[in-house]
């Protein structure tokens, strides 16, 4: 579970092509990064795997189903969003559960999936917290939660740290690759931060303007740029 391929994927909006044509294989249980300037295309593209807009053209698999035209809920891909999305009137435990009970699921099985991640994201003893309550960090990873419990495919991360002071950036980098470490599920994580990029990545994708410069490890990306784009991305911090 979790391998997503995309062939000859195109965005437009109107007459401009945001993403005029992608190929791209990413097997099961790989971290992989976009990155890219700010306006390439890298929350475009991660929104039409999620699902949250209509490719104009091209296919996109999910585990060898075509998944091109299924709606969000159906695709078993799960969005983390920055952790200002949770609801500041519920306790963690229901931003947490929340998605189960979306689904109408069985209360003693989201009890159990609650538990789970809460355990996993050390936050067993703050479930019955407001979101105003706990530190940034928390927040984040109860936004993460949110994701956990939904058991998916994959994680769609965008940009998740990016309201975040610089020292917890650092932390919560480290414990989104520890959560991949143990629950060993694809991650396709959105960043314009190069050293995000390098440190997180399995494999990463390069973005400018809607194309794919290039597509490989941190340390191919490195050694061997494929062309000026890259190797001026990835050399330059911003
Ligand atoms: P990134 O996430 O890399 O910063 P985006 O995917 O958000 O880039 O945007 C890529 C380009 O697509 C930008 O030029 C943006 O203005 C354009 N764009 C994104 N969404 C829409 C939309 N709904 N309508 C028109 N243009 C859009
Ligand atoms: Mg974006």
């Amino acid at each position: 579970m979790g391998k997503i391929v995309l062939n000859r994927v195109n965005k437009s909006f109107g007459d401009v092509a945001v993403i005029p044509g992608i190929d791209l294989e990413i097997e099961n249980g790989e971290f992989v990064v976009f990155v890219g300037p700010s306006g390439c295309g890298k929350s475009t593209l991660l929104r039409l795997i999620a699902g949250l807009e209509d490719t104009s053209s091209g296919r996109i698999e999910i585990d060898g189903k075509d998944a091109t035209t299924l709606p969000p809920a159906k695709r078993g891909l799960a969005m983390v969003f920055q952790s200002y999305a949770l609801y500041p009137h519920m306790s963690v435990k229901k931003n947490i559960g929340f998605p189960l009970k979306m689904a109408g699921m069985d209360a003693a099985e989201a009890e159990k999936r609650i538990a789970n991640a809460a355990r996993i994201l050390n936050l067993t003893n703050y479930l019955d917290r407001r979101p105003g309550q706990l530190s940034g960090g928390q927040r984040q990873r109860v936004a993460i939660g949110r994701a956990i419990v939904r058991e998916p495919a994959a994680f769609l991360f965008d940009e998740p740290l990016s309201n975040l002071d610089a020292a917890l950036r650092v932390s919560m980098r480290q414990e989104i690759t520890e959560l991949h470490q143990t629950l060993k599920t694809t991650m396709i994580y959105v960043t314009h931060d190069q050293v995000e990029a390098m440190t997180m990545a399995d494999k990463i994708v390069v973005l400018n303007a809607g194309n794919i410069e290039q597509v490989g490890s941190p340390l191919e990306l490195y050694h061997r740029p494929a062309n000026l784009f890259v190797a001026g991305f990835i050399g330059s911090p911003k």
